[in-house]
């Protein structure tokens, strides 16, 4: 990075002396695997109750320094965001959707009584990291992408209960290889009645790490039952679908143009996911009616049985759209369809995908671009 570089964004700049060779990062970018290497910077920005937002920067990529009584270390006020950054065909890197994901940053930080981050600063800081690690976006024309990882934490010190006086925003980002390498492979699901992800009024809404933390032990639960996922049902009636705890469902039926595509309403107890609304607009896009709706385990059963229910996938992020082969539960193991890969749940994939990575057009606007093309 030469020493004149200039972010396309408001941040000031500190370069990293560090940062690593092409030929470490070529190496690294062969196999990324997910969420394992990090760029060569970061951004932070922080607020106090006194100054609201500071100027914020581009820093190198470091080790954080916080004193041990910092209150998101002791009562978790950390939310957080993930999303994609593509190289697209024209060489040009962007971004699906950007401002959904600061609105719902916004969302997740009024629930836990932290300040939200402006929708400006939160793209803007896209904008400045991935500008400055261009070299760390992978190659277009598959499925691997630049994950980026905004959060935002309490820096407030002392043991006193209540929401801090001080946080800071921070964004870091890791090259990632495509979700299943050797082509999509569906899932197994484990119904959890035993714990809760989520009731009324708890903040199964907001991306915040708590919820991440107290559904491992189900996720350990589900890999003791031979299942890859969890799937958390309501907390009242452990009855109704809720979602796979970082993925939200999708249930088909019927086949052809005709199929009926289904996804859990949202009840207030799951994360809104932007895969998840952006997959009912692709889906009536292409024909098919989709809604929202509530879905019991009990019909999940009798209709994977009698065969009107005919695909269930996944959908988020990370994955895109990841099929539902296997579902066990306490009260036995059904398969829906022919437990592989079902026809529309791949040509949904497809159309997302294409339209994230500039293969298909972008009829909604929802690409945005974070930096253009090195020979532009
Ligand atoms: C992030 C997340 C999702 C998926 O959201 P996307 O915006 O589609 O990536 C679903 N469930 C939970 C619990 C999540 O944290």
């Amino acid at each position: 990075m030469p020493s004149s570089y200039r972010s396309p964004s408001h941040f000031p700049v500190l370069q990293s002396t560090q940062v690593r060779s092409a030929a470490d990062r070529a190496a690294i970018l062969e196999a990324p695997g997910f969420g394992r290497y990090f760029t060569d910077h970061m951004v932070r920005v922080d607020w106090s109750k006194d100054g609201g937002w500071d100027t914020g920067a581009v820093l190198p990529y470091a080790p954080l320094t916080m004193d041990p009584a910092s209150m998101a270390l002791h009562y978790g006020q950390l939310i957080f965001e993930g999303l994609k950054a593509y190289e697209q065909p024209d060489g040009s890197v962007a971004t699906f959707r950007p401002t959904a994901n600061a609105q719902r940053f916004q969302n997740s930080a009024r629930r836990l009584a932290m300040p939200e981050l402006p929708t400006e600063i939160f793209v803007d800081s896209l904008h400045a990291l991935v500008d400055i690690d261009r070299d760390w976006v992978p190659a277009g024309g598959g499925e691997n992408a630049l994950y980026l990882r905004p959060f935002m934490i309490s820096t407030e010190v002392g043991l006193g209960v209540k929401p801090a006086n001080s946080y800071a925003y921070l964004l870091i980002a890791s090259p990632a290889g495509a979700y299943f390498p050797r082509g999509v492979e569906p899932v197994s699901v484990w119904l959890s009645t035993e714990y809760t992800r989520a009731a009324p009024g708890g903040t199964g809404e907001a991306k915040c790490a708590g919820n991440y933390a107290a559904s491992l032990i189900a996720q350990a639960q589900a890999a003791d039952e031979g299942c890859d996922q969890v799937v958390w049902l309501d907390a009242l009636e452990h009855r109704w679908v809720e979602e796979m705890g970082g993925m939200n469902l999708y249930f088909v039926y019927g086949s052809g143009p005709t199929a009926r595509i289904v996804t859990p309403s949202l009840s207030g107890t799951l994360l809104p996911g932007i895969t998840r609304d952006s997959l009912l607009t692709v889906a009536r896009g292409l024909g098919y009616t989709a809604e929202e709706d509530k879905i019991s385990t009990d019909s999940w059963r009798a209709d994977a049985a009698s065969g009107a229910l005919t695909e269930v996938f996944a959908c988020g992020t990370a994955a895109v759209i990841t099929p539902v082969g296997v579902v066990k539960s306490a009260e036995g193991e059904f398969t829906v369809g022919d437990g592989g890969a079902g026809p529309i749940a791949m040509q949904l994939r497809n159309a997302l995908l294409d339209v994230q990575t500039g293969k298909g057009a972008d009829t909604h606007n929802w690409m945005h671009e974070l930096t253009p093309s090195r020979t532009a």
